[in-house]
């Protein structure tokens, strides 16, 4: 898929450079060599690899002076001028009026992202809603449609899609041409015959569509599709609370559960990019009944789903906001069964991924969220005890509008790398 194009490949490079550290010293067949020498020398990666270690470095901060840069990311001085002079050209970078002024030298010039430099656009479509957000560069929304549908079908909503994008183009006053791409997400997976692709979490008559083929033949910009989890997971470590965090998993309470995983800064969507499935992991061995076939899955305890069951709301009809006004003891009631099987989740992933955090957000209401992290406690023993709680559990970016938003990152996270001349427009 697109989206990890430039993710698998910086991953076959460190799966690469095991191969030859643990498996060549017991004799591999020659063929392997080879593809270990060319992967390893591609210069124009490299240099795509650099420019987007100082936009990550700006992005981080907020603002760099070239020094500063230098020194964050190990790059010479010369490569950091030369790659911001390039940048700044392109437009993506602001230099602002210099800091100091006396000392030695010329005064240093801070450098910041330039928001007006490249646009996405995020849609989250559901089984109750389709929102679409268009935002800049630095995350800030430039315009926002929020429209409530029943069990979208795939003409009428594609249909709606590009009705709303139109009028859309009509009204934000912005250079087009910097627009990146359309991030898209939708109960999945896709294409995927597997255990989440059943039950009431996914959604109907769209399997045999090809909704990246044919967004982009209405928009004429490319289209990336992912899981919730995912797009959640990137959307908050390029805007939310992981900023900061190179490994952390984001558990993303939607319809169903999943995860959102980052290791050493990159994100991990798995062999058949379904990595991250968690909700049909058996926590309650012999417990619920899950439309998997499984009984006790995670999903059954800690899910939207779950919570309408338990609260009495229709989960075919019952919107995420439905659940702030029920009443509180049946909440309560379903926060009593979600923890002890919320606590496993984090205990297996804080062991197997090491994960510096474990942050917790969805389409769930805030206040919800906010409520179960509250009883998340204490954790159990793993690798991260020694970090304090509100290190190993956070609240990330919860409500409506995570999904879209992080749809929305997307394409910014894609374009950085190997189709970065886009932003040279
Ligand atoms: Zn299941």
């Amino acid at each position: 898929m697109a989206t990890s194009n430039s993710i698998h490949h910086n991953y076959k490079i460190k799966l690469i450079a095991v191969i030859t550290l643990s498996i060549l010293p017991v004799g591999f067949p020659i063929g392997y060599k080879a593809v270990i020498t060319t992967s390893g020398t591609n210069l124009e990666h490299a240099r795509a690899h650099n420019r987007r270690v100082v936009i990550e470095a700006i992005r981080l901060n907020g603002e760099l002076t070239r020094a500063e840069i230098a020194r964050l990311t190990s790059l010479t001085p010369q490569t950091v001028s030369n790659i911001a002079t390039e940048l700044e050209l392109a437009g993506l970078l602001s230099s602002h009026l210099p800091r100091r002024a006396g000392g030695r030298g010329q005064p240093a010039t801070p450098l910041t992202l330039n928001p007006d430099s490249a646009y996405s656009i995020g849609i989250h479509l559901d089984h109750q809603s389709l929102l679409i957000v268009l935002v800049d560069l630095t995350g800030t929304v430039r315009f926002r449609k929020f429209i409530p549908i029943r069990k979208p079908q795939p003409e009428p909503t594609l249909a709606l899609i590009e009705k709303i994008l139109q009028e859309m183009r009509q009204q934000v006053k912005i250079d087009w041409r910097k627009m990146l791409g359309v991030g898209v997400v939708m109960p999945g997976p896709f294409g995927v015959e597997g255990i989440s692709s059943q039950g009431p979490t996914t959604l109907h008559g769209w399997d045999n569509v090809d909704i990246e083929a044919r967004l982009s033949a209405i928009t004429g910009w490319p289209v990336t599709l992912e899981n919730d989890a995912t797009v959640a997971a990137i959307g908050e470590r390029f805007h939310g609370v992981a900023k900061q965090l190179s490994s952390f998993v984001y558990l993303y309470i939607g319809t169903g559960l999943g995860a959102g995983i980052f290791t050493d800064g990159r994100i991990y969507t798995g062999h058949a990019h379904n990595a991250g499935e968690v909700g049909h992991m058996v926590v309650q061995p012999g417990g619920r009944e899950c439309y998997c076939g499984n009984k006790g899955c995670l999903e059954r305890y800690v899910s939207l789903q779950a919570a309408y069951e338990a609260c009495g709301l229709d989960p075919m009809s019952a919107m995420p906001e439905d659940l702030l006004n029920v009443d509180e003891a049946l909440f309560d009631k379903w926060l009593e069964s979600a923890v002890e099987p919320a606590l496993q989740a984090i205990n297996i992933m804080e062991c197997v991924f090491d994960a510096q955090s474990v942050i917790i957000g969805g389409t769930m209401p805030k206040p919800l969220v906010e409520k179960l992290i509250k009883r998340l406690t204490p954790l159990y023993s793993s690798v991260r005890s020694r970090s304090p709680q509100g290190m190993r559990i956070r609240l990330g970016m919860s409500g409506s509008d995570t999904a879209a938003l992080g749809a929305a990152a997307l394409p910014i996270f894609d374009e950085f790398n190997p189709q970065y001349e886009v932003l040279l427009k």
